[in-house]
């Protein structure tokens, strides 16, 4: 066999660096193209899913294709099969078109792909992501020595906190599981609050009935009174409470709970106090507003997503402790085949509940040093201020405004008499025009309009408004 590698040529997989070179100012500049037909047509492609079903069929992997069909190809089923999140009037769920300097960071990571799993093999993107971590920490009000680390999203985030918190109420919970506790562990969280709280308590082997609805304060914020109640009846039932989380952003009307009232209550209680910024947390880049997060700095552990209205792209969240310590208690062990670490309570194997982990803090990293907080504040500072806008001139027309949030979502009841919400939203989503969804709010379907995007503008609201009031 000696001397026959080349019978294994992998070219394809491997090629030389002309031929990258070439595919890679080819997708620089396709990309951008394609980037320009999209914000300059329809928000929802028409998608013909059994043509594409067909087309896919034929790929069955045993004849290998060219790259120069394979790249273009690609990129045209992007521009045609996605509801497009880059484009300035998708007013939808927290997808963001992505900064442009997380861009680069994605390109630049997938280049070298550090293995960050340890901080001997990968130092310097491990010490920038403590670093980002950290002044995001201190930020939001949090003592020097809090820290944290990226997550796949807010649910890893959010999964995390429970870990802590039952590990942190029961030291025997990392052996024994929920058998070490006297009762069934449960936690709190308002009705409001984001679903996948269901799955995290069903993974955590705690089971979805731990999870704890709480009743809001019919505008949409979690009652406090309830929340003492709740607990203290739980706790005369034999159930063992471990958690308090309060939503600073919810998802359908971007409600905050009230984080120091919640607080109070879980300190009172001796629980661990979460909260769940995943999208609103973003709010502390801006001076002006970020006051309504006041409370925050509270918390235990706290879930921000890079990737909602921070910008990131997709799969960047972060979890942040206001103590470390507790990560290591959650996630630590030894394991021979790693490299023997000088401070293991950095490595991120051992604090976290990923092994293998991608570069992905370098995206929040690259996006804040070139914007600094003054730039992302004028960022979220724009989306309220578009979001305004539409509210002022829909209310203008008949529509009623649903929600009071600070935050750039806006929940909205038609003027009475016209069609029911989810047929209008249908209309306007068919029109191309614009994207905006239905949602429960306080009980009742409403429509909803969140601004993300850093390049909507005024324009972009008033057709938006205009697509609105066409589809009634
Ligand atoms: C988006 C969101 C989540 C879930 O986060 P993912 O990043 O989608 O996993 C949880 N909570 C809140 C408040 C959210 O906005």
């Amino acid at each position: 066999m000696q001397g026959n590698y080349d019978l294994y040529s992998q070219t394809a997989l491997f090629p030389d660096s002309e031929v990258r070179l070439l595919w890679d100012d080819f997708l620089t500049r396709e990309l951008s193209h394609a980037h320009e037909r999209v914000i300059s047509g329809r928000v929802v492609p028409r998608f013909d899913r059994g043509v594409f079903q067909k087309e896919l069929a034929t790929f069955d992997f045993e004849r290998p294709r060219e790259i120069d069909a394979i790249l273009p190809w690609v990129i045209t089923q992007m521009e045609t099969g996605i509801v497009h999140v880059t484009h300035p009037r998708y007013l939808g769920l927290f997808n963001p078109a992505p900064t442009f300097p997380s861009q680069c960071a994605d390109r630049i990571a997938a280049v070298f792909n550090p293995q960050l799993a340890s901080a001997t093999t990968s130092p310097a993107p491990c010490e920038i992501e403590s670093h980002t971590i950290r002044a995001v920490a201190r930020r939001i009000g949090l003592a020097a020595q809090a820290g944290g680390h990226f997550t796949s999203g807010g649910s890893e985030a959010n999964y995390t906190a429970l870990i802590c918190a039952l590990t942190q109420a029961n030291p025997k919970f990392a052996a024994e599981g929920t058998r070490a506790f006297p009762g069934a562990p449960v936690f709190y969280v308002s009705r409001e609050c984001h679903l996948a709280w269901l799955k995290i308590a069903h993974q955590a082997g705690i089971g979805r009935d731990a999870v704890r609805f709480l009743g809001t304060d019919g505008s949409g914020r979690m009652d406090c009174d309830e929340l003492t109640d709740t607990i203290r009846y739980d706790r005369l039932l034999g159930y063992v409470p471990v958690m308090i989380v309060a939503t600073a952003g919810t998802t359908g009307g971007g409600m905050i709970d009230p984080l120091k009232d919640c607080a109070t209550v879980a300190r009172r209680a001796g629980l661990w106090y979460h909260v769940d910024a995943a999208w609103g947390g973003a709010l502390i880049a801006s001076d002006r507003l970020r006051h309504s997060l006041d409370g925050m700095e509270q918390a235990a552990s706290i879930t921000l997503d890079a990737h909602k209205w921070l910008a990131t792209s997709m799969g960047c969240g972060m979890f942040i402790c206001a103590d470390q310590s507790a990560l290591s208690s959650a996630f630590g062990l030894t394991a021979s085949f790693m490299p023997p670490s000088a401070r293991p309570e950095f490595d991120p194997y051992v604090t976290t509940m990923q092994w293998s982990r991608r570069f992905l803090g370098l995206r929040l990293f690259v996006s804040l040093a070139v914007a600094g907080w003054s730039g992302y504040g004028a960022h979220v500072e724009k989306s309220v201020a578009l979001v305004a806008l539409l509210e002022n001139v829909l209310v203008a027309r008949g529509w009623h405004v649903a929600n009071e949030s600070p935050l750039a979502v806006l929940c909205l009841d038609p003027p009475s008499g016209s069609a029911d919400v989810r047929a209008i939203v249908d209309r306007v989503v068919a029109s191309g025009r614009a994207w905006v969804s239905a949602t429960m709010f306080e009980g009742r379907d409403v429509l909803r309009a969140c601004v993300t995007h850093g390049d909507t503008t005024a324009q972009d609201i008033l057709v938006v408004a205009d697509a609105l009031q066409a589809a009634l």
